[in-house]
């Protein structure tokens, strides 16, 4: 038996697996089996502040019909002691074979010639669109004026770009070769020091994240598709991506209509920005922006900017997801000072699971915990992150705050 199969093998009494249908569609058992992964550092607080809320929801929700069978998958430092291996390949097949999966935040691990475990995750198993829900739960503190008028969604492409690590140090063998291949056979005037970089961008990559946000918008009825880009410079990378969108969303039918169409009449409007501009947009005029679909290195500026918009990274849930898996997980690290504290916010891991709740197309649970959530806060008992910036808030620990949001549902 490979590991692969033996984590369906042993589903606790009443769970069954999600499996994916042909045509691409999750299809959901009312007691489905999920994957977690408890995460480092501040890892288990989270965890199980998390945990109590999401359960909490379902049983409300659905009155006992549902429930979610919580599996442990083993990464991190806890994996290591158990197996000798950060991200033992059980780990890799559970998510894929279980579909769906809560994580918390990986230490990096140090020495070793290690790379990040987050982003070798989603390497492995291909989870090729970040998506980030950006919205305001009132209460939490904000930089601006209307954090209100924020509710966005953004899809960033999680496997190509600049990002995707295809690089070479000033002065090494592969530079050099690069650049003399590029000057010598196409023209180009590079110092022969330069280091080197390179950005792939390609058709089949970019319409699959995009159809994944348009898809999205469809299903949520949401008023506008906005395409962020720096074609201006980069036309054959990012032009291209922003042509490809359009393209893409052409082959709906007439579902999307383009900005500015005077004859649209309940569509949904693609439209495209140039990314310097989107970053003023999101400032000066959130409220026309609905979801975003962008590359890479675009995507990763503009997700930080506008959590930190509604309140910053501590509450900023996040997903990475491909067509075999998705793995929902808390935006920030794991925080090693304050770990086994039972001190840190929980809402960043809390509001990932919501988005796991929607995922599996449980709605009436999801939408139980953003409005307890933001209840809990503006009760003043809150983590010491926000009671330091509400005034006369009151400091509670992290399992605490979990138990006030349950109280508030
Ligand atoms: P971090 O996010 O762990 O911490 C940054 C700051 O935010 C710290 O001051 C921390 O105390 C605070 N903070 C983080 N989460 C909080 C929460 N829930 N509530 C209140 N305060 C919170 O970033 P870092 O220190 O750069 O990284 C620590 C480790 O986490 C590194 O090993 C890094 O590689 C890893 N990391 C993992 C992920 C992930 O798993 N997705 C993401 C980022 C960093």
């Amino acid at each position: 038996m490979t590991s692969n199969e033996s984590i369906l093998a042993k589903l606790p009494a009443g769970a069954s697996a999600i499996t994916i249908d042909a045509a691409g569609a999750l299809v959901v058992p009312d007691q489905p089996a999920v994957g977690f992964i408890e995460g480092d550092g501040i890892g288990p607080d989270i965890w199980a502040a998390t945990r109590l809320v999401l359960d909490a929801a379902v049983s409300k929700a659905f009155s006992g019909a549902r429930r979610l069978h919580w599996l442990e998958l083993l990464a991190g430092e806890k994996a290591h002691q158990a197996t000798g291996e950060y991200l033992p390949q059980a780990t890799i097949e559970g998510i894929r074979d279980l579909k769906v999966a809560l994580k918390g935040p990986l230490t990096t691990p140090v020495g070793g010639g290690f790379r990040s475990l987050n982003v070798t995750l989603r390497q492995v198993l291909d989870l090729y669109a970040c998506i980030r829900p950006v919205r305001y739960i009132p209460g939490v503190p904000s930089p601006v004026k209307r954090p209100q008028d924020v509710d966005m969604v953004i899809f960033r492409e999680n496997t190509e770009d600049v990002y995707a690590g295809i690089e070479w140090p000033a002065g090494s063998p592969e530079a050099r070769e690069v650049v003399q291949f590029l000057n010598d056979k196409l023209g180009t005037h590079l110092d022969p020091e330069a280091a080197i970089g390179i950005k792939p961008m390609s058709r089949t990559k970019t319409r699959r994240l995009v159809r994944m946000a348009l898809e999205y918008a469809l299903a949520q009825g949401r008023p506008s598709v906005t395409l962020v880009h720096k074609g201006n410079i980069m036309k054959f990378t990012e032009g291209a991506f922003k042509d490809w969108g359009y393209e893409l969303a052409a082959e709906y039918g007439g579902k999307f209509a383009p900005e500015g169409d005077e004859a649209a009449q309940d569509q949904i409007v693609i439209k495209d920005r140039i990314a310097d501009n989107m970053f003023q947009q999101a400032l000066l005029r959130p409220a026309d922006y609905s979801v975003l679909a962008m590359p890479n290195l675009n995507g990763d500026y503009l997700s930080d900017a506008l959590a930190a918009q509604v309140g910053g990274l501590g509450m900023a849930p996040g997903a990475n997801i491909g067509d075999d898996a998705a793995l929902f997980e808390a935006t920030h690290g794991s925080a090693p000072k304050y770990a086994g504290q039972d001190k840190v916010n929980p809402g960043s891991l809390i509001l990932s699971g919501v988005m796991l709740l929607e995922h599996l197309g449980w709605a009436e649970a999801a939408q139980l915990i953003p409005t307890a959530l933001s209840k809990a806060i503006q009760a003043g008992q809150v983590t010491y992150d926000l009671a330091r910036q509400i005034e006369g808030a009151e400091e509670v620990a992290c399992s605490a705050f979990a138990r006030q949001v349950v109280e508030h549902m």
